[in-house]
């Protein structure tokens, strides 16, 4: 009997995954998990287990599986974490990252998105992510401190008061880099004497990290 074409979708997306590099059991887990088909706006549904990056409201967009899986995996989140991510968008890096982590705090700068990505979150079930509408450069910090941050807008700086909000150990994981120039996805370790190690990994794309709260919507 063929297999129904979800299926076989499913197990493209897992191999082109692999393929890419990621080995992570629990990362690929995750992503096999979170359904990418309700995070993308409905016109773009067949598309969203393509290896690209899909738009989303508020002229943002909802990053490539391939990039998701990597941030993730570079992440090393273990059950007990606590993560924050700033960026939220579609909540669909929150909702893979909540498949590995204890808790999932994420903030978005879009009111409208943050409600959408909320309410998507709690009717898919992932009880243990909350949205936060706020602006990311403040991060959370009646919450912290966190195990792991990831970032999923880019600057050129980290973010003084995130690193402020990373538990001693803990890492974070961000794209650095002018808004038109190359951008790299960083891996920062939090040492016990508070500076920060720094490793330098593969060139990616991302939308920009904008200051403040959204004012318009
Ligand atoms: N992680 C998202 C995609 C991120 S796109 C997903 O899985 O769908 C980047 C997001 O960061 C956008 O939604 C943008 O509005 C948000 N953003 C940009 N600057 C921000 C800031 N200062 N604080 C919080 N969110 C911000």
């Amino acid at each position: 009997m063929a297999e129904p074409a979800a299926d076989v979708e499913r197990m493209e997306f897992q191999l082109a995954l692999r393929r890419r590099g990621i080995s992570n059991q629990a990362v690929l887990r995750a992503m096999d998990e979170v359904p990418r088909e309700h995070f993308v706006a409905a016109d773009c549904a067949e598309s969203a287990y393509a290896d690209q990056a899909l738009p989303i409201a508020c002229g943002q967009t909802i990053s490539q599986p391939y990039v998701v899986a990597y941030m993730t995996e570079q992440l090393e989140v273990r059950p007990q974490h606590r993560v924050l991510e700033i960026g939220t968008g579609s909540g669909y890096q929150a909702a893979v990252l909540s498949r590995l982590a204890r808790e999932v705090v994420s903030v978005e700068r879009y009111r409208t998105l943050a409600d959408a990505a909320r309410d998507r979150l709690k009717t898919l079930g992932y009880a243990n992510v909350a949205v936060i509408a706020g602006d990311g450069f403040a991060g959370a910090p009646d919450r912290a401190p966190f195990d792991r941050i990831m970032v999923t807008a880019a600057t050129e700086e980290v973010p003084e008061a995130l690193v402020a909000q990373l538990a001693e150990g803990g890492k974070m994981v961000l794209p650095l880099g002018a808004r038109n120039g190359p951008q790299y996805i960083v891996k920062l370790t939090k040492l016990p004497n508070g500076e920060l190690e720094r490793e330098e990994l593969i060139a990616v794309r991302f939308v920009p990290l904008l200051r403040g709260q959204a004012k318009e919507l």
